[in-house]
């Protein structure tokens, strides 16, 4: 991360604090280390996300429906789908500092070092080295790079290294109250399986005819080891997955279209084509034929923010030869049973959350000859933005502040808007543009005279004066999906 970058990353950090976007949870108790709450205009904002990405899918599509499944299922669902076995980070700890780290982020801080000190062949080799062994779950071939490669310890600077052990990320708890009744379950580790285990209740209760899909939002837990870059990698998560069934042999037309469609949904909202790529996964799952990364460009670099995943019938079969029960679809047209294949997106919306922030995040500088001027300012897609409107009284006599709260009232059912009458109204706009509120709507004299406010836009600046009996239409029309 270059200076500049890092910089800007932790202006966005203490932005998101500053303003009521994100907050460390337990924060007056130190904190809880990869945990986070969100604030008053964080939540708006997650909400926001949430929604557009449920309308795309859910709404636009009539193939598509939703779920809400539970977070605790039968602890067998997670034997059947391959986390009780094979989720699992390969862990080292150093015996002088007693820190734990993942080997591979070890490995990878080492590829980034020869990389920038321009020893590329060492960081191709390193590189190469790795995915074998990590392919081959090689514990200890993971162990003797960071030996061969004389990778320290970060606190410690020491190479007293332990061998390299496999750590599972399923949090248990114990289900029922009694010590004796207790039984081991999981706090899911991705919203996924609750969908599998309710393909069939969907489909024959929805009459959900193939390809079709099922949508759900939700929290997922995993117990990572290495808190990095924020809300980037936490423990206590949300995804946004959709499942798509499809008949065999037409998966990969589907994995395509899905590919396609994601990335639009990117870019609708207002983030540059360049600031994306697809990055393909040349090591595959288990349960994979096809995977593909949807990276974002972040300050710490290009990241992972959405998977595409062609499942293939893996996940129903496993279902079936655990649970005894079949998960087949009857195809009318083919008049024959098949386990559907599947096409997954999953998406991490906290993930999208910190995208759309890094995204939107500009310190602007606005001097002119005569005078030094900056503003900080959210450029938010108006349809994420947490506050729509700010309803702005010019001063707080002459009648001006019932105007302007019978403008609030007017407006706020359908419209999240703020009202402000403190301070100057240049730093009332301020204040707005570093929320990322669109339009600022002031109320003066001539308000009171002929029923007109002025619209004041957060990205030009520019103001428009307008008849309050406008309002609705003008930031509904700018504010809509
Ligand atoms: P990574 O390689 O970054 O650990 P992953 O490949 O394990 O991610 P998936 O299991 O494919 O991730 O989960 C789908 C999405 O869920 C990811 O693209 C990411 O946006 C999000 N996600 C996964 N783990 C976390 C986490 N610990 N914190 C926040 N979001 C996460």
């Amino acid at each position: 991360m270059s200076k500049n970058n890092d910089e800007l990353f932790k202006n966005v950090i203490s932005h998101t604090k500053e303003y009521g976007f994100v907050f460390p949870s337990s924060e007056i108790y130190d904190g809880l280390s990869a945990v986070y709450d969100y604030g008053q205009l964080g939540a708006e904002l997650k909400n926001n996300i949430k929604t557009y990405w449920w309308k795309s899918m859910v709404q636009l599509n009539e193939n598509i429906v939703g779920l809400d499944s539970a977070i605790f299922m039968h602890p067998k669902i997670w034997k059947a789908s391959g986390h009780v076995d094979g989720f699992a980070d390969p862990m080292i700890d150093n015996k002088d500092s007693k820190k734990r780290y993942r080997a591979d982020n070890l490995i990878e801080d080492k590829i980034a070092r020869y990389a920038k000190d321009g020893k590329t062949d060492k960081a191709n080799k390193l590189q190469s080295d790795m995915d074998a062994a990590l392919g081959a779950d090689n514990l200890p071939a993971l162990k003797a790079l960071i030996e061969e490669h004389e990778i320290v310890c970060p606190v410690s600077g020491t190479r007293n290294w332990t061998d390299v052990r496999q750590f599972n990320l399923m949090f248990s708890t114990q289900m029922g109250a009694m010590a004796e009744d207790s039984d081991q379950v999981y706090l899911r580790p991705e919203t996924a399986q609750g969908i599998f285990v309710n393909f069939l209740n969907v489909q024959k209760s929805g009459r959900m005819r193939i390809p079709f899909g099922i949508a759900q939002i939700g929290k997922a837990f995993r117990n990572e080891v290495i808190a990095r870059q924020f809300i980037m990698r936490m423990r206590e998560f949300e995804q946004m997955e959709m499942q798509f069934f499809v008949k065999p042999g037409t998966e990969m037309e589907w994995y395509q279209h899905w590919k396609e469609a994601r990335l639009k949904w990117h870019l609708a909202v207002g983030t540059t084509p360049d600031k994306y790529r697809f990055h393909d996964h040349v090591k595959l799952a288990h349960y994979a034929n096809a995977a593909v990364d949807i990276e974002f460009e972040f300050p710490f670099g290009f990241k992972e923010v959405e998977g595409i995943h062609s499942r293939t019938d893996f996940d129903l079969s496993q279902h079936e030869k655990f649970s005894g029960k079949k998960l087949q679809y009857f195809d009318t047209v083919e008049n024959k049973n098949y386990v559907p294949y599947v096409i997954e997106t999953s998406i991490g919306l906290d993930r999208m959350f910190l995208l759309t922030l890094c995204n939107a995040y500009e310190e602007q500088d606005l001097s002119t000859d005569d005078k030094q001027d900056s503003r900080t300012v959210l450029r938010l897609h108006p349809c994420l933005a947490p506050v729509k409107a700010a309803i702005l009284p010019l001063t707080k006599k002459d009648g001006l502040p019932e105007k302007g709260r019978e403008i609030m009232d007017a407006l706020k059912l359908d419209f999240n808007l703020q009202y402000d009458e403190k301070d100057s109204i240049g730093k009332r706009y301020r204040r707005q543009d570093a929320i990322g509120t669109p339009f600022c709507i002031t109320i003066d004299h001539q308000t009171l005279e002929d029923n007109t406010v002025t619209i004041r836009h957060r990205d030009s600046m520019e103001q428009e004066r307008v008849s309050s009996d406008k309002l609705e239409s003008i930031i509904g029309n700018l504010v809509s999906w």
